[in-house]
């Protein structure tokens, strides 16, 4: 066991709250510098400034003698960049063990393993790397603490089911609850169970942190049996870093706005034109709003108007080249602002020194999901009051700022919800229930979970997966198909459609549209030149639909020798396009690995659009009305939905579909879509297609 806390000296204050047992520290607590080992370099200075240096000690003593540590500190107080790294110098690395840290979402990975490596003084990827899906950057030999997706590390566990090689896994962020957190907290409880040199970091902006050590608790009965256990107390200890945020004036507007885009932009340049110095953040939803955004901004900009002289108007939003994250993070040259336009990535996973006005929008996107109609969708919804509480503080980081909220006082009163519901109870559950299984959870409906997934969605995904192929009669994984399904790092209906194509003979293909529907768009974003993007599209349209259309793009790319002009002329995002060659080539491999055969159907399209009903079955319409768009009702739930304009096939209105994705605005429209014939529906999925639900018109 490694050795940190020096005993005889100073010992952090404990303080028992008094209800149940939970142990909050004293906020006097003081640090120890003199056993850190910190030089005084500037970044070291830095680095104590922050607020949870003034708990360094504290919380390497909690971390030694609690199994389950839950640290609550406002954004910016340093629990992500410096907890690992004091971790480290505590020794947590010695012998070879790994430090980890999650973050749900991918560019926080980036971001803070950047951050970390320059603090540390080393090269990223070697003591200090990180992992999200299709991109490893550690270093075996070398890597002491890691950085990755929660959905990593739940894959790693497939490998690994015990997560040996980590002696301490922080679970950052955890007030997101993010699906992949929850699940990863329900796993990592059983896995303390069996590991008792194992130690938790549950850390977060907000949380409820009683709730979350009621859960790490162990029950009576485990806590007898364990009682002879030697190692660290099972009683999760909460710590909370005190803020050091500073006052944030809040506005709201006095009517509500109709678009919240135009109104953030004119805020924006009004804050420009009438504040003092300092930088701003904009809340927005999703790339397209924040593209328009940024470019009603940047023509301001470009027109010389003299409201916006000196402005820098930049977009986050995960999925962002790596150059322009490093823009972002930047320091803002003197007598400029900078803007940033952001999603919620900015809420709580990133911290952007110099931000003295937020503009938040009020929404997010979100996931939707109904078990009843079984259609998951990511909509635009109002954000909690929690969020907005954390957008607000944004502005509070260096001095006294203000936050403009685009939605009335009366509105945040009355209307907001307090809280957001986590993600699990808002999702689909198919992945997360083959990685269960997977896992050799049998007793799926019997697990233990921070907050517990409705039965419906729960039943619909074991149907999907029956259907799929991927469980049996008892409920348990296949052997090949279902475990190799849960091999692939995708979701589960890509897997089988890529499984398919194999005894199909058309991987070559699938794996290319594997790829490119993994991406958000391989287009250019279209918001103000629609008609161009369209006459792009045309170029390379298929009448067989979307799925093809990638393959085409992705022939004409190849031979233009990738070419990043040929992508600007045709409107196809090279950058994009970069990634689907990369995660393609790592398809390949995992591909070969289950001993996929990769043969081209050369111009064979019907294999290929067998290939996609075998995984998307579930997903399959009919149209219904014809017209200028034509309605469409899903097989299964007879629900109304249309072709989404971006499709090749819009106002094309061919009988049968399947879409791979559904976006709701006013209406639901279906997001990459390519045409089938209905007979091959009860081929892909007997149990799941009945011929009477496929009407007499299939014959
Ligand atoms: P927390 O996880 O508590 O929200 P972080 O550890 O992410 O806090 O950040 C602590 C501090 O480190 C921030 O206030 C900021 O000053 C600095 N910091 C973090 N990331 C970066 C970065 N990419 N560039 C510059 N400074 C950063
Ligand atoms: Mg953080």
């Amino acid at each position: 066991m490694s050795q940190f806390w020096k005993p005889g000296g100073e010992r952090p204050q404990l303080l028992d709250d008094g209800e149940g047992g939970v142990l909050f520290f004293s906020p006097s607590a003081s640090s120890s510098s003199s056993s850190s080992g910190f030089g005084y370099g500037s970044i070291d200075k830095l680095r104590q400034r922050l607020p949870v240096y003034k708990y360094r000690t504290a919380i390497l003593y909690l971390v030694e003698t609690r199994a389950t540590t839950i640290i609550v500190g406002e954004t910016g107080s340093g629990k992500t960049t410096q907890i690992p790294q004091f971790l480290n110098e505590a020794g947590w690395a010695d012998g070879g063990r790994v430090i980890a840290c999650t973050q749900p979402r991918r560019l926080a990975v980036q971001a803070v393993a950047s951050r970390v490596a320059e603090e540390m003084g080393v090269k990223l990827g070697e003591e200090v790397g990180y992992t999200i899906r299709f991109e490893d950057v550690t270093n075996t030999d070398k890597t002491v603490v890691k950085f990755l997706t929660d959905g990593v590390l739940l894959r790693e566990m497939m490998d690994d089911p015990l997560l040996s090689k980590y002696s301490v896994i922080m679970v950052d962020e955890a007030h997101e609850r993010s699906i992949s957190t929850d699940i990863l907290l329900g796993l990592l409880r059983k896995i303390q169970r069996r590991r008792p040199d194992l130690r938790l970091i549950i850390s977060s902006a907000t949380i409820e942190a009683k709730s979350m050590a009621s859960f790490f608790r162990s029950s009576k009965r485990h806590q007898e049996a364990g009682a002879t256990d030697l190692g660290p107390s099972k009683e999760p200890a909460i710590l909370s870093v005190e803020g050091r945020g500073f006052n944030v004036e809040i506005h709201y507007v006095e009517e509500p706005v109709p678009d919240y885009v135009q109104a953030a932009v004119s805020t924006v340049l009004l804050i420009h034109d009438q504040e003092p110095a300092g930088d701003i953040l904009v809340f927005l939803t999703g790339q397209d709003d924040i593209d328009a955004a940024v470019r009603l901004l940047t023509e301001e900009v470009q027109s010389h108007g003299k409201k916006s002289h000196g402005l820098i108007v930049l977009p986050l939003f995960s999925g962002l080249p790596r150059a322009d994250q490093d823009l972002v993070f930047s320091p803002t040259p003197r007598g400029k602002r900078k803007v940033v336009i952001s999603t919620n990535i900015a809420e709580t996973s990133l911290t952007m020194e110099g931000v003295v006005y937020v503009v938040d929008s009020g929404f997010s996107k979100q996931r939707f999901y109904n078990p009843i109609s079984d259609i998951e969708n990511l909509v635009v919804a109002p954000i909690s009051k929690a969020s907005a509480r954390q957008r607000a503080g944004r502005a509070g980081r260096v001095r006294p700022g203000k936050c403009y909220r685009l939605y009335t006082e009366e509105y945040f009163v009355k209307q907001m919800s307090s809280e957001g519901i986590p993600e699990i109870q808002r999702s689909k559950l198919v992945s997360c229930v083959i990685q269960l299984k997977a896992l050799g959870i049998d007793n799926i409906l019997g697990f233990k979970w921070p907050a517990s997934p409705s039965s419906e969605a729960m039943i619909r995904a074991l149907e999907v997966l029956y259907s799929l192929g991927v469980l049996d009669d008892d409920a348990k994984l296949t052997s090949p198909v279902g475990f190799q399904v849960a091999e692939i790092p995708l979701d589960p209906m890509i897997s089988k459609m890529i499984l398919a194509s194999d005894q199909l003979g058309c991987a070559e293909e699938i794996l290319t549209i594997a790829a490119a529907l993994s991406i958000q768009s391989i287009w250019v974003s279209g918001r103000g030149m629609q008609k161009e993007l369209d006459e792009a599209k045309l170029r390379f349209a298929a009448a067989e639909g979307d799925h093809v259309t990638f393959l085409n793009v992705y022939k004409g790319f190849l031979q233009s020798g990738k070419s990043s002009d040929w992508c600007r002329r045709n409107f196809v995002n090279a950058h994009a396009m970069k990634k689907v060659i990369e995660i393609r080539a790592q398809l390949k491999r995992i591909a070969q690995r289950l001993g996929i055969v990769l043969k081209s159907c050369e111009s064979d399209m019907t294999v290929l659009r067998k290939a996609v009903t075998a995984g998307f079955f579930a997903n399959a319409c009919r149209l219904e009305a014809y017209g200028h768009n034509g309605m469409y009702k899903t097989v299964r739930g007879s629900q109304e939905v249309y072709i989404h304009p971006s499709s090749v096939l819009f106002r094309v209105n061919p009988k049968w579909v399947v879409y791979h994705s559904l976006v709701s605005t006013d209406r639901q429209y279906m997001q990459n879509v390519i045409t089938i014939e209905p007979s091959w529906l009860p081929e892909a999925a007997p149990h799941f297609y009945q011929q009477r639900q496929l009407g007499p018109s299939i014959h």
